[in-house]
């Protein structure tokens, strides 16, 4: 019922509920882990999307990942908690013409580049500046390699570029002279809980790496290996384990890094990094019996945790959940679990965080936590629907509790909408 000998209790009472409650410690073990046993040149790049929350990310930074971003906001959170601009890559199909200057203008290692247009317009930025960026070229792989839950590769997709266009594309590194292109990256899928896919996905994409430097006679200053390690949500899956990546891994950048000894190797993770950090902690308001079946109706919900309706797949299987409250000892003394519906407060049926779960006698005040909920929270959820906001986050650090985003308050909500009044000129600014 604590984190860091802090009561979960206690937290809820400081900063309210439903607030998302993260452990530095198990932040840090999961990067330090992960690049004590991976082979030394793979650096390890955070993918800010799984958990954009600038402190989240400054201790992972602290435990040595570099960033991976994709918007705007995500690069300066990167560069505000202090990553430098060579250790982070800047990814997206879809780049405004706003985020590749600021990617100019910050100096990234690099640009992954998503299509041909894309390249045209780095080039023409980068000319008009005088300046020279460095480009990889994100590859769609003609492949498609198994074991990920969601697979990237042997399919139409709008993210990179086709391997069969990149290989006949011809001499790109004389054809571009702003645009540095210098590197390959593939994103092979995610969710991924095998090693050997792993192992699979990372000897494929050197080989590719090989080929397309090959076709088109570019540098291979980079290749970004993608990642998408997976976490165990659900009964019968088991985490993925860094040794077994490592063994994997660790003999195939041996081998690519003797024919190349200077090129940055990279590898992103998101999910397995900050999944396990991370608790949303729900208080419960509210209990009743419908038809036969327990209801605890919480004062959160799928608004922040949208993951927990059920990712992946049709059937809805639950996030594993906690009491967290200090009853739960009593109730642990009480007697057997029981069956309970845990939703929150959307006028949707499928405001459901829980199904049948497997919990203690629940009442009004309870706190009950759902675990491995650190990655692809409140930041991947419909934060606005209902106008509920988002919640509070608060990460423990060396047995300290700190608040590192506030809970949305009404007037944040309120702000940004105006008031239109018939009559007045369309273009003018109202007074809220
Ligand atoms: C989403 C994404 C990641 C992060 O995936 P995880 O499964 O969270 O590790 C990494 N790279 C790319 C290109 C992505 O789109």
């Amino acid at each position: 019922m604590r984190i860091q000998g802090i009561e979960y209790e206690e937290l809820a009472r400081r900063f309210g509920t439903p607030l998302y409650v993260y452990d530095g410690e198990v932040l840090t073990a999961a990067i330090t882990g992960l690049r004590q046993v991976l082979h030394p040149a793979v650096e390890v790049f955070y993918s800010l999307k799984a958990n954009p929350n600038i402190s989240v990310f400054d201790v992972l930074r602290a435990g040595g990942a570099r960033a991976e971003v994709s918007s705007l906001v995500e690069l300066r959170t990167a560069l505000a908690a202090g990553a430098p601009p060579e250790d982070i890559i800047f990814l997206g199909p879809g780049k405004s013409e706003r985020e590749l200057i600021a990617c100019l203008e910050s100096g990234v290692h690099a640009i992954v580049c998503e299509s041909f247009d894309e390249l045209d317009d780095i080039e023409h930025l980068a000319a008009e500046r005088g300046l020279r960026q460095r480009v990889l070229l994100r590859v769609n792989p003609e492949c498609a390699i198994g074991g990920s839950r969601l697979t990237m590769g042997g399919k139409p997709r709008q993210f990179g570029i086709d391997e069969a266009q990149v290989l006949a594309a011809g001499n790109l590194a004389k054809k571009y002279r702003y645009a540095d292109v210098a590197g390959v990256h593939v994103y092979l899928g995610t969710r991924i809980l095998d090693a050997e896919v792993v192992g699979r996905n990372t000897r494929y994409i050197l080989d590719l790496a090989d080929r397309v430097a090959h076709s088109t006679g570019i540098r291979l200053d980079t290749v970004d290996i993608g990642g998408g390690l997976g976490v165990a949500y659900f009964e019968g899956e088991r985490d993925i384990d860094p040794a077994e990546v490592a063994a994997q891994v660790n003999p195939l950048v041996a081998a690519f890094t003797a024919e190349h000894p200077g090129t940055r190797l990279i590898m992103e993770s998101g999910r397995y990094l900050a999944g396990r950090a991370g608790v949303y902690l729900l208080g419960v308001r509210y209990v009743k019996e419908s038809m036969g079946e327990r209801f605890a109706i919480a004062d959160g919900g799928t608004h922040h945790h949208m993951a927990a309706v059920g990712i992946g797949s049709f059937v809805k299987r639950n996030f594993p959940a906690a009491l967290l409250s200090r009853r739960a000892q009593e109730a642990a003394d009480v007697g057997e679990d029981e069956s309970w519906n845990v939703t929150g407060p959307l006028c949707t049926p499928n405001d459901s965080v829980l199904k049948h779960a497997s919990l203690p006698a629940l009442v009004p005040g309870d706190l009950v936590g759902i675990q491995c909920s650190g990655a692809y929270g409140p930041s991947a959820s419909p934060g606005l629907f209902l106008s509920h906001g988002f919640p509070a986050e608060v990460l423990v650090v060396d047995g300290a509790a700190h608040l590192v985003r506030s809970r949305d308050e009404p007037e944040d909500l309120m702000r940004p909408q105006y008031l239109y009044r018939r009559g007045a000129a369309a273009d003018k600014e109202s007074e809220f």
